[in-house]
């Protein structure tokens, strides 16, 4: 999905709720719409170059995951970690390196989604345990790691 559609998505939902789609608010968008995964506030900071100050980017992702348009991933060391919520980026799951800490998304080919739907069910029956989604956190080591 282009990142224009998610600016068009975003400014309908923040209008849902009475909230400004200022400038900052749509460089934090445009950041996380390019990001191989889920950042946090000061990693966000660094790739707007100063344009925003990293107060008002705590801020702008505290109002946008009230607005339901970012979720909070929380990794190992208690980083949270933001990324656009699914209904902007589509469904993925998470590979998390054990060496360096980074968060990288994978989105699987649909049968491989497929199977890990009927795993998840499955799980579901022997727990008697509704699912209604799931996403899955691969730990291990990135290539920059294993090299
Ligand atoms: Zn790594
Ligand atoms: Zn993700």
């Amino acid at each position: 999905m282009s990142v224009s559609s998610h600016h068009r998505q975003v400014e309908s939902r923040l209008a849902d709720s009475g909230v400004r789609y200022t400038p900052g608010r749509r460089a934090v968008v445009d950041v996380l719409g390019s990001a191989e995964g889920p950042l946090g506030a000061a990693e966000i900071h660094e790739r707007l170059h100063g344009r925003v100050p990293l107060s008002s980017v705590y801020r702008t992702l505290a109002v946008l995951e009230e607005a339901g348009v970012l979720i909070p991933h929380f990794a190992q060391k208690g980083l949270t970690r933001y990324e656009l919520a699914e209904w902007l980026r589509g469904h993925h799951h998470h590979l998390v390196c054990i060496g360096c800490g980074g968060v990288e998304d994978v989105t699987l080919p649909d049968p491989l989604e497929a199977e890990m739907d009927r795993i998840v069910k499955s799980i579901g029956k022997l727990t008697e345990f509704s699912a209604t989604s799931h996403s899955l956190e691969i730990e291990g080591r990135c290539a920059r790691c294993d090299g």
